[in-house]
């Protein structure tokens, strides 16, 4: 039976239950201290700082730590965690050569950044990888020029896995005022007593098609999240701190303040298109959304997925299989002809009535400190990013 919008009122963690793997006050300094006569496994990208975050507020529910080669397999050949659960990306921790030498399998391993312990693991398994394999199936390319790719080929070759302790959250300063976690984002939501949610995952600023989709999908729900992602993206990506000025302006002016949270989303961005949206989908799950916004090449980078692929990617599965329900949207723009935003599904104009600008266009009319049109981005928005853009180093 398809699910509906009542059924998925007060949506549970995928899996049942959100898994926090944070060390409680009372473990902390025991963890700690044990942690400093560790063998050790360097925190070698940020990404992984921010797998642990995740791993520490059980947005990655049910997922207890850095997956196992059961999970591993099972989730890159068939979408699946080895327990026949849904999902979409693995979450993996790489070792060198000289630091699998010192980990055995059923001891415990700290994870350090600049010589700090981090967290702690407790080794279940460590195994070999095809990058190639990992690749070709999860971003659907070997190309080294896509850089979800070209960051896993940077890897080692080895994979450590089992559940983690996470000692100290590197990134917890940042944005502290909307860095929500998935059980506070709840508590919101249930205070808030919105039975539907949607989420809006997004690595951009809110332009006026982001707008648009947010606010036609908040008319058929309760509330809206606005959850930018601010993990690690790519360098000619807008800096999180940039866009989180632009959300603030469009929060304060153009929604309903009732109806609409903004908070962050740690996650770092692979840039996986199909699959990174049914990662993205199950994680806002575990945030407490019932529903989520995917548009035109959800998480894609160049062109290496087809414009709607990441939305047929939920077909895959059966209704309420995920248990989040994906509002699919076809590319937005504003037309001069209808007045207005709108879609290829709604708009019966031609290209040349709409308002269309690419990446690369909106970038260079930015650093040479030129307004898009309104009708593209809100004027206020322009300005914050001329401004960012005006004072980066050329
Ligand atoms: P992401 O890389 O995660 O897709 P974006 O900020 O590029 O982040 O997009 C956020 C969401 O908005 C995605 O679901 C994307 O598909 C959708 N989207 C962006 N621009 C448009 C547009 N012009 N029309 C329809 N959907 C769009």
């Amino acid at each position: 039976m398809p699910t509906t919008l009542k059924d998925l009122a007060g949506s549970a963690p995928h899996g049942g239950a959100l898994e926090l793997r944070i060390a409680g006050p009372e473990e902390l300094e025991t963890l700690r201290s044990e942690a400093a006569g560790l063998p050790t496994i360097e925190a070698k990208a940020r990404r992984v700082l921010s797998d642990l975050e995740l791993l520490a507020v059980g947005a990655v529910s049910p997922n207890r730590g850095f997956m196992t080669q059961a999970d591993y397999i099972s989730v890159v050949e068939d979408m699946r965690l080895d327990n026949g659960l849904p999902w979409s990306l693995p979450i993996t921790l790489s070792a060198t050569d000289e630091e699998v030498a010192a980990l055995e399998v059923g001891k415990r391993a700290a994870i350090v950044h600049e010589g700090k312990p981090v967290a702690v693991i407790d080794i279940e398994d460590i195994y070999d990888y095809d990058p190639k394999r990992e690749a070709e199936l999860t971003y659907g390319t070997t190309d080294d020029g896509h850089p979800g790719v070209a960051y896993l080929y940077s890897q080692s070759p080895h994979y450590v896995g089992g559940e983690v302790t996470v000692l100290e959250n590197v990134f917890a300063h940042e944005f502290r005022d909307y860095r929500l976690t998935p059980k506070q984002l709840r508590d919101k939501i249930g205070a808030n007593d919105w039975k539907t949610v949607v989420a809006f995952q997004t690595r951009n600023p809110i332009h006026r098609a982001h707008e648009y989709l947010t606010k036609c999908a908040l008319e058929i729900t309760d509330g809206l999240v606005i959850h930018p992602l601010v993990g690690g993206t790519k360098g000619d990506d807008i800096p999180a701190d940039v866009r989180m000025l632009c959300y603030d302006v469009l929060m304060k002016d153009y929604y309903p303040r009732d109806r609409v949270l903004l908070s962050v989303f740690p996650a770092a961005m692979r840039y996986a298109g199909p699959r990174e949206a049914i990662w993205h989908a199950l994680l806002r799950k575990n945030y407490g959304m019932t529903h989520f916004i995917v548009g035109r090449d959800h998480a894609g980078v160049g062109d290496y997925y087809g414009t709607y692929e990441a939305q047929e990617m939920f077909d895959r599965f059966e209704p309420g299989e995920l248990g989040i329900e994906p509002l699919k949207f076809e590319h937005s723009f504003w037309c001069n002809k209808c007045e207005g935003m709108a879609s290829g599904k709604t708009c019966p104009h031609t290209k040349e009535d709409h308002v269309f600008l690419s990446g690369t266009q909106v970038r260079q009319m930015l650093t040479d400190g030129i307004e898009p049109p309104q009708e593209f981005t809100r004027p206020e928005v322009a300005r914050i990013l001329i401004d960012a853009a005006q004072k980066q180093p050329s």
